[in-house]
């Protein structure tokens, strides 16, 4: 009931049965009852694009891998980290805010970013952050699912990746973890094929949005995270932080410090893309990362 184009699936709505049945075989059938749900009162709005992530690179089990992900932008702070991620050579995935990127600064930013993506990811952190307002959001499921199609739908995201604004949710093919007020939502993703990814560790901030941590201590709770195997996966841990934390100089050059420590750990940083229980992809997706 789907139609590929050129490296790109339309799914029709109708057709997210037959997409439940690829990505989630044994998934239970609340997820159909609610995309049911949201056919019925969308009938009007009857597509959306969803690509699932392109297939991972095998993981060499030897090595440890670290998955810098930077969340809210487009914000002041989001080219620092792109730079120091680009002259350190390090990949990164920026979780974006669809509102953030509505105005002329926003998109500005983006198109800066979008000359040099060899090793950097866009994913969905939904339209509205919930304007900061978690519970109402994921109680009100329903137009949450939608605020993440309406940011999908504006960014065009190449691959079907988000994060929670508020919340540690997790969405793969073979590992759901999620709270009771956010198991609706979390569900209706997992029904369109969407991965919803977590995180490991925090580079915290206070109320100024400055880093709370230093690089070294930050370096540290990575190293530990390995070291105790709490990751949601073993030897893959995810790093979340906020680009507005190092719009200053100073704190600009925290991020340069922890990421080199990182580095002479021999860790390997990814893309959000690369995590190894992402759902299947379709192979004629993957022509438009190429
Ligand atoms: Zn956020």
């Amino acid at each position: 009931m789907y139609k590929k184009i050129f490296g790109f699936a339309v799914i029709s709505i109708i057709g997210f049965a037959a997409c439940h049945n690829v990505f989630n075989k044994d998934k239970s059938t609340v997820a159909d009852a609610l995309v049911t749900d949201h056919i019925n009162k969308n009938s009007v709005d009857s597509s959306i694009m969803v690509a699932p992530a392109p297939p991972q690179e095998p993981k060499d089990s030897n090595l440890k891998y670290v998955y810098l992900t930077f969340d809210d932008g487009p914000q002041l702070g989001t080219l620092n980290c792109y730079d120091v991620c680009k002259k350190a050579g390090v990949k990164a995935t920026f979780f974006l805010v669809g509102e953030h990127a509505e105005n002329k600064w926003g998109k500005s930013i983006l198109d800066t970013m979008r000359k040099d993506m060899r090793h950097f990811l866009f994913a969905n952190h939904s339209y509205t952050h919930a304007n900061n307002r978690y519970e109402s959001f994921y109680k009100h499921y329903q137009t949450a699912f939608e605020d993440f199609i309406k940011t999908q739908d504006s960014l065009q995201f190449q691959v079907a990746i988000a994060r929670f604004p508020g919340n540690p949710a997790w969405v793969m093919d073979s590992k759901f973890r999620s709270s009771k007020l956010t198991k609706k939502l979390a569900k209706m993703m997992d029904s369109v094929g969407y991965n919803v990814m977590g995180w490991d560790v925090e580079w915290r901030f206070n109320k100024k949005s400055e880093p709370v941590q230093t690089a070294e201590q930050m370096a540290k709770e990575v190293e530990a995270a390995f070291a105790s195997k709490s990751s949601f996966v073993k030897n893959h841990v995810v790093l979340l932080t906020h680009d507005r934390l190092f719009r200053e100089p100073n704190y600009r050059d925290s991020l340069t410090k922890m990421i080199t420590i990182l580095q002479s750990k021999k860790y390997v940083f990814e893309t959000a893309d690369q995590y190894p229980i992402l759902k299947k992809a379709d192979k004629n997706l993957l022509a438009v990362r190429k």
